[in-house]
């Protein structure tokens, strides 16, 4: 609990409301998707406007509070909640301004992914975001950014051109290439650590329709697929983007899908498609003509609030035949049907043509994301399906390099935030020293200020 007269500087310095233990909504605010993160903080601060964030920094530097960041509330391992502090919650904030001419968005950091692609899709334009529609537009562009255009635009990273930053003393700064351009390189790719973002702008595209959805075959393919897609991918052009793994689909049980989507002439998608129907007996074809809107919804059903996550993921060596027989060692063997494991994202084109140095999202070299996403819901399955998990990802590990993509690690540790962050590692601690020397931005993939040292295993 926070003192009296704490909690009222607090309440009579912000426009929108705070939380404290025992207020109405309390509960409902500091509750993550991720069941597995049970925290309670001495206050939550719904900030109304930059003003409220300012103030929130200010005042938790006065009184050293511990301060954890909020947008969209994925986060795995749970860091936009904290057990004491001051939780700066971005939720309430959510202008969005689309410049149809221009091509570009300007949007608050309380914006998800779903609201975002809705107000840019007004205009037929998008830029790359993530696919589930629930998930923090910040959180997951300050991390880097997969989806479905990254293959023709780039992570989403590679489409801000701007942020404003309220930093460690609270006052704010604009990042853009001409000013404070040391902050917008080290905003893009290094998460929270520099300060809170309140807005973001992104360069648009024009995107009208896309084709694509799911193909879904019996988990006995799963090498034959696998062996298949590899060859597929690696011809894939720039408009295509697929994803796929061992999953459970409602009413057919376990299946082993890829999910393509393709964004340019949609009778185009059509015909490169064609062959992912053909090669092996699908059990379920969801391919099709959709709208971006829908295929950036495609996946919520299977990610509700709610459950249990527990994930692994780094980046492949290369996806060879002895990784695809290991692979298939566990598909269809988790022990819930919620998981989706073993997974891969393809990484190509634009995204993949970026030097690893231009942003602070070092890995650009890497075709193959592996992950381990457990998914389940009841509490007394957790060790069981943390075990798998692990298991899981351990055979993996001949197969996998150091690096993995920080948005997608569950488990932290200052080894994981400095493969995570790779050749840029130093870099990103010479901005940590300049920028927020004391580290009081430090709920994060955190960079400690003052130990900048070569990080290994990056490769
Ligand atoms: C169901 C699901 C689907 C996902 N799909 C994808 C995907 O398709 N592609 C992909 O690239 N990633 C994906 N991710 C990973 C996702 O990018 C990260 O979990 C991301 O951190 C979520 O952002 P958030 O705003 O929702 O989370 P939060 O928990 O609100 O934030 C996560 C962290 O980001 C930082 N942060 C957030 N907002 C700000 C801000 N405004 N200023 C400073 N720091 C901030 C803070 O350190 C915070 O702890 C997915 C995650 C989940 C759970």
């Amino acid at each position: 609990m926070f003192p009296e007269s704490m909690v009222n500087q607090l309440r009579s310095s912000l426009r929108g409301p705070l939380l404290c233990p025992g207020n109405e909504n309390y509960d409902a605010a500091r509750t993550l998707p991720n069941a597995m993160i049970d925290r309670r903080p001495g206050a939550i601060a719904r900030c109304a406007g930059v003003a409220d964030v300012m103030a929130c920094v200010r005042i938790a530097r006065e009184h050293d509070l511990l301060v954890a960041v909020r947008g969209g509330g994925h986060s795995l391992p749970g860091k936009s909640v904290c057990d004491g502090g001051l939780v700066i919650d971005l939720g309430l904030m959510k202008g969005i301004r689309v410049d149809p001419v221009r091509r570009t968005v300007r949007a608050e950091t309380g914006v998800k992914l779903g609201e975002f692609d809705r107000e840019t899709q007004a205009f037929g334009l998008a830029t790359t975001q993530g696919v589930v529609p629930t998930v923090g537009m910040a959180g997951l562009t300050l991390g880097g950014g997969w989806g479905q255009l990254h293959g023709k635009y780039g992570l989403a990273i590679d489409n801000v051109i701007g942020a404003d930053v309220v930093m460690a003393d609270g006052g704010m700064l604009t990042a853009n290439r001409n000013e404070n351009a040391d902050l917008f390189w080290g905003i893009r790719g290094g998460s929270g650590n520099f300060g809170v973002v309140t807005s973001l702008e992104f360069r648009l595209h024009e995107v009208n329709g896309v084709f694509g959805g799911a193909v879904f075959y019996a988990p006995d393919k799963a090498k034959e697929v696998l062996k298949y897609w590899r060859e597929f991918a690696a011809e894939s052009p720039d408009e295509l983007v697929t994803q796929g793994g061992s999953l459970h689909l409602p009413d057919v049980g376990p299946v082993f899908g890829i999910a393509p989507c393709y964004c340019g002439a949609v009778a185009a998608g059509e015909e490169l498609l064609k062959p992912l129907r053909k090669f092996a007996p699908p059990v379920a074809d969801l391919l099709g003509p959709m709208s971006y809107t829908q295929i950036q919804s495609m996946f919520e059903p299977f990610f509700p609030p709610g459950r249990y996550v527990y994930t692994k993921s780094n980046f492949m060596k290369e996806l060879s035949d002895e990784a695809i027989d290991t692979m298939v060692e566990f598909v269809a063997k988790s022990p819930s049907p919620y998981t989706f494991a073993p997974f891969l994202e393809h990484w190509n084109g634009e995204a993949t043509r970026v030097a690893p140095t231009d942003t602070a999202f070092p890995h650009r070299q890497h075709t193959w994301d592996f992950m381990a996403w457990s998914m389940w819901t009841n509490r007394a399955d957790t060790e069981k399906n943390v075990q798998w998990t692990r298991e899981c990802w351990g055979a993996m590990k001949p197969h996998l390099v150091a690096g993995s993509y920080g948005n997608y690690a569950s488990d932290e540790g200052e080894e994981t935030a400095r493969a995570a962050y790779g050749i840029n590692y130093d870099h990103l601690v010479e901005l940590k020293n300049k920028y927020d020397p004391t580290n009081f931005f430090r709920l994060n993939h955190n960079i400690k200020p003052g130990t900048a040292r070569q990080a290994t295993g990056a490769a």
